[in-house]
C-alpha cells in the first residue's frame, strides 16, 4: 500500500505524475490537488526560503495540455470516487479543500496559462466541483500585467478562484534579499492592484530571521505603510495569508535563515490587523 500522506509528506513525485501531485495541507485541514507546471524546478525569482531543490532560473516549459487534463481527471477519479482517502490520507483531514496551482517554479510563466485555467475549470465541472472547492493560484505576482496572465485570472474569477499573491517586502533592498529579484516594489503594488482587481487575492507573506536578525522596524514600517496604501485606495485585497518558515530552504542561503518565535508573527499579525486587513498566521 503506498505511504499515507501527511502534512510533511507531499512529495511532488508521489503519485508518479509529472503535473498533478496531492498534498495534505495543514494550513486547509484536507487535501489539495497541486498543479506543477514548472517540473523543470525553473522560476524568474529565486527567494531564499523556496523549497524547491535545484532552482533554476527561467520560465516553465512547454506545457502537454492533453496529458495534464489526463492526469488531473485521474487524481480527482482517485479521490472522488476511489479509495484515495481511505488508504492515502489520515482520519480527520479527509476532505477534498483545493486545487492548487503550487509548482516548483511561477505557475503564470506558463504560455498556456489561461488555456490551462479554463482546462482545470472544465474537469472541475466534470466532477461537479466549481462553487465546491477552491481553485487556488500560488504566485509570485511578477507577471500579473500581462494580457495572457490578466485573461487566466478572469478565467479564475469566474471559477471562484483565489490567487495568493507573494508580497514578502515593500522596498527595493528588502525584494532584492529575499525574493532576489530586481523589481520595484511600486511595479509589484501595480501588479498587485492589477490581479485584486480581477480576482479574489490574498498577500502571502513569509517572515523570518536573516542572520538572526528579524525584519528590520523599517522593513516593517514599509510594509504596513503598502497595507496602508491598499486600504486608502480601496484595492480589494481580502486579507494576508502571515508565514513563517514551515519546512527548511533548498537555497544556497538555507543556514542564514531561521523561524521567527510564534509570538513575533502574532504581534506583527496585529500590526497588520490595525493597518486595517485581516491576517490567517500559519507559523
Ligand atoms: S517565487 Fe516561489 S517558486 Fe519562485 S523562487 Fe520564490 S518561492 Fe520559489
Amino acid at each position: 500500500m503506498p505511504a499515507q500522506l501527511t502534512p510533511t509528506n507531499h512529495d511532488r513525485d508521489s503519485a508518479g505524475m509529472t503535473y498533478v501531485y496531492p498534498v495534505v495541507s495543514r494550513r486547509a485541514g484536507g487535501v489539495s490537488v497541486g498543479v506543477n507546471l514548472n517540473p523543470n524546478n525553473a522560476c524568474n525569482w529565486a527567494c531564499v526560503y523556496c523549497q524547491v531543490p535545484d532552482l533554476t532560473r527561467g520560465t516553465a516549459p512547454d506545457i502537454d495540455l492533453a496529458q495534464l487534463e489526463s492526469e488531473l481527471r485521474a487524481m480527482l477519479t482517485d479521490i472522488v470516487h476511489g479509495d484515495f482517502m481511505r488508504t492515502r490520507v489520515p482520519d480527520g483531514v479527509r476532505r477534498l479543500n483545493d486545487i492548487a496551482l503550487s509548482g516548483n517554479g511561477e505557475p503564470t510563466s506558463a504560455r498556456a496559462f489561461p488555456q490551462i485555467i479554463e482546462l482545470i475549470g472544465r474537469v472541475m465541472a466534470g466532477f461537479d466541483l466549481v462553487g465546491k472547492i477552491k481553485l487556488v493560484l500560488i504566485t509570485n505576482g511578477s507577471l500579473a500585467d500581462r494580457p495572457r496572465v490578466q485573461d487566466g485570472l478572469r478565467k479564475m474569477a469566474a471559477l471562484d478562484g483565489e490567487v495568493w499573491f507573494k508580497f514578502d517586502s515593500a522596498t527595493a533592498s528588502g525584494m532584492r534579499s529575499i525574493n532576489q529579484t530586481r523589481i520595484t516594489p511600486e511595479k509589484q503594488f501595480e501588479r498587485l492592484a492589477a490581479a485584486a482587481q480581477l480576482c479574489p487575492t490574498w498577500l502571502q507573506t513569509c517572515v523570518f530571521a536573516l542572520d538572526g536578525a528579524p525584519p528590520s522596524d523599517a522593513e516593517q514600517a514599509a510594509y504596513l505603510a503598502a497595507v496602508a496604501r491598499l486600504r486608502k485606495q480601496k484595492i480589494p485585497v481580502q486579507g494576508v495569508l502571515l508565514y513563517g518558515l514551515a519546512r527548511p530552504s533548498m537555497q544556497p542561503q538555507a543556514s542564514r535563515l531561521t523561524a521567527l518565535p510564534s509570538e513575533w508573527l502574532e504581534a506583527f499579525a496585529e500590526t497588520i490587523r490595525q493597518a486595517g486587513l485581516p491576517v490567517k498566521v500559519s507559523p
